[in-house]
């Protein structure tokens, strides 16, 4: 007799790992596959992972996570040729239990997660990339696999950004450059100690910085560095369709050497071994570009849907894999407590998603990357903020003039008529 699973899912990653972690956890017989050696073995992330939202869904599995340190200092650097303003924040708040978010390496993440949805009855099979979808009688019927047939009551596509299974089941189509940046990355080792002296940090915490402005040469985008126990997560991230559109001809490498070649950079990671290195797209169209999420005997999770949103002071895209895997694995239950796993039924999972923060938030910042793309953010105003700032602390030879002409004469009516044009944009986000 064939084989026959509730639920095959593809990829995993955090959407897929969340989708078997509770399709397991309520008896149901689930395959995962995944191309990768490991989970977590392909996987790139930034590294800041918000637990918040996402604490309820899995209450068992935060205690004993593998984080790397909590997020208890945030800061801001706005970054002109030569100079840079930074805005640091810390809170009582981001200190204390249970804390907001964490710095994370999804190598180490994923693959205890593997364990623990293992653990609930999962069977994940690594180093199986999934070619192709079986149609039977109109829906999707299980996958192919080198070869082999795989057949399922319903698959749920979680291969990350670029989903061919999404593709294949004809809920997305192949992606417009506007949607998406590409990032890299560099885990750069260094001692404990030294981490913790560099950027003031007491006990397990964790520092957060985001950079913005000349870092991407003027383009959307913008760098990160997260603190970790043993290392330091470095990236930058840049619009694909602004990197294809650059004149300047200035690709992805050559930017990243020169951020961290930037003084304030350098310092930081001073004497770090660089240990691992990585490339990845983003999704970033927002509400606008995200995917069909359901067809007769399947559904789309976490990246694969466009689960992912920049706002420019937080990137966010794992919480919202785990969650939508997770009513991924809830609108399965349904379904299969009806015994039926068309579209029709399927499309509770939808519905689960706009009564919760995923779709929330993705409609409330529906107008985000619209409104960020505006190229004046990341060139025009740093340099403007950077210019004011040199002439505020200035101190000449002869006397000085008074603060309020110092700023005003970058502030006249036609600049101030512009930024007004961009803060009315900026009110809709
Ligand atoms: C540079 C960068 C910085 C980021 N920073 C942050 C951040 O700080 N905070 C945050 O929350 N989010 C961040 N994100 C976004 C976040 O990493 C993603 O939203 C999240 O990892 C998506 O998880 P996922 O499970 O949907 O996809 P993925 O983690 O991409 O998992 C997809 C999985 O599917 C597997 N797969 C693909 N095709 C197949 C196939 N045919 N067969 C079998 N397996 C397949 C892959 O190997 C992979 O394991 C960042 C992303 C990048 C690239």
């Amino acid at each position: 007799m064939e084989e026959r699973f509730d639920a095959i899912i593809v990829g995993g990653g955090l959407a897929g790992l969340g989708a078997a972690y509770t399709l397991a956890s309520e008896g149901l017989e689930v395959l995962l596959l995944e191309r990768g050696d490991y989970s977590g073995a392909k996987n790139v992330t930034g590294g800041r992972i918000y637990v918040n939202p996402v604490r309820d869904m899995y209450p068992d599995l935060w205690k004993k996570a593998p984080f790397e340190r909590f997020i208890a200092h945030e800061e801001v650097t706005v970054m002109a040729k030569e100079r840079s303003i930074t805005v640091r924040y810390s809170g009582e708040e981001l200190k204390k239990e249970p804390y907001q978010s964490y710095s994370i390496l999804r190598a180490k993440f994923d693959r205890w997660f593997a364990k623990q949805a293992e653990r609930k009855g999962a069977m994940i099979v690594t180093k199986s990339k999934v070619d192709d979808l079986i149609r039977e009688n109109g829906r999707i019927a299980g996958v192919i696999t080198g070869g082999e047939e795989l057949k399922a009551d319903v698959v749920i596509a979680c291969d990350g950004v670029l989903s061919l299974t999404a593709e294949k089941a004809g809920l997305r189509s192949p992606g417009n450059p506007k949607d998406y940046a590409v990032g890299v990355k560099e885990v750069i080792e260094l001692d404990p100690a030294v981490i913790e002296d560099r950027f003031a940090l007491a006990d397990g915490e964790g520092a957060a910085r985001l950079f913005m402005g000349e870092v991407t040469k003027g383009m959307f985008g913008g760098g990160f560095l997260y603190t970790n126990k043993e290392s330091i997560s470095l990236g930058l991230v840049v619009s694909i369709k602004e990197l294809m559109e650059n004149k300047q001809g200035i690709e992805i490498p050559v930017m990243f050497e020169e951020f961290k070649n930037r003084p304030e950079i350098a310092a930081l990671i001073k004497g770090g071994q660089t240990a691992e290195y990585s490339a990845h797209v983003i999704p970033e169209g927002g509400y606008k570009a995200l995917t069909r999420l359901y067809g007769d005997g399947i559904l789309v999770a976490g990246d694969a849907a466009g689960f992912a949103m920049n706002i420019g002071v937080t990137v966010r895209g794992m919480e919202y894999a785990l969650a939508s895997g997770y009513y991924a694995a809830k609108a399965v239950i349904k379904a299969k407590e009806k015994g039926d796993f068309s579209a029709k039924t399927l499309s509770i999972y939808e519905d689960m998603l706009k009564s919760s923060f995923v779709m929330r938030d993705f409609i409330n910042f529906k107008e985000a990357p619209h409104v960020l793309e505006n190229p004046r953010f990341f060139n025009y105003y740093p340099e403007l903020v950077g210019n004011i700032m040199r002439d505020l602390y200035a101190v000449p030879a002869g006397p000085k003039e008074k603060l309020y002409p110092t700023v005003k004469r970058y502030l006249g009516f036609k600049q101030l008529w512009a930024m007004a044009g961009d803060m009315r944009k900026v009110m809709k986000i």
